[in-house]
């Protein structure tokens, strides 16, 4: 058995588990990160605040317009009435009445004006609610699925982990050492395989005698510096 054997079982578990831990920290960040949701949510606040206040314009603009009506009705009422009979006050309430039924024209173009207002705000509103409805059902989703999947991989992991402190006896200390320097300058690869008479993680070629040493003893590729198995 190649004396190599044990650290490159070791990292063959070690990368398995780098694996699990990664895709571990993927689904926590997912979970997480609620910022979209946090942004619909205020978006559909400001949106709710806004067709607040288009009502309160609206609601303004149509009692202004049927306290116009009223002040009309009432005028006409004395004019037609017939309780008024000197021609100048019948003119000067004709007057009025035409003055207040301009002013009624104008006050109508402004609540029609709320209205279309108030109507683009409740719309806007709707939209943002439907938004964060289907924002809600999608992370509902999508959470459930990576529960699942959190749960098998932290099987997974302890799996792993009592498989890593089964190889790790095996093992020199010194050896051990400069696997784990190793792992932590090389992108966490400290021990690659031979394949195809090269090294597995730079691709160097390797010399039979090279390949033999791997065999044999504690060897490195000449290329990326590895530990080089052979089995
Ligand atoms: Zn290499």
């Amino acid at each position: 058995m190649s004396t190599t054997f044990h650290i490159y079982r070791l990292q063959q578990v070690d990368t398995q588990i780098d694996k699990v831990n990664k895709r571990l920290r993927e689904i926590q960040r997912i979970i997480d990160d609620n910022r979209d949701l946090k942004r619909a949510k205020v978006r559909a606040q400001k949106a709710k605040l806004a067709q607040e206040e288009t009502a309160k314009i609206l609601k303004k603009a149509e009692n202004n317009v049927k306290a116009q009506h009223l002040q009309i009705e009432q005028t006409e009422s004395m004019l037609y009435g017939g309780s008024v009979k000197n021609p100048k006050e019948i003119q000067d309430l004709q007057q009025k009445t035409e003055s207040l039924k301009r002013h009624l024209s104008t006050l109508q173009d402004v609540q029609l004006e709320a209205m279309v207002a108030h109507e683009e705000k409740v719309e806007a509103f709707n939209k943002t609610k439907r938004a964060l409805k289907k924002l809600r059902a999608e992370l509902i989703q999508q959470n459930s699925e990576l529960g699942g999947e959190e749960t098998v991989l932290k099987q997974e992991k302890d799996r792993l982990l009592k498989e890593r402190a089964a190889a790790l006896p095996d093992i020199p200390a010194e050896m051990l050492n400069t696997y784990n320097k190793l792992r932590e300058a090389k992108n966490g690869f400290a021990v690659v395989s031979v394949v195809d008479n090269s090294c597995s993680a730079c691709g160097a070629m390797l010399t039979s005698a090279q390949q033999q040493n791997a065999r044999t003893t504690l060897a490195y590729c000449p290329s990326c510096k590895r530990i080089i198995y052979a089995g």
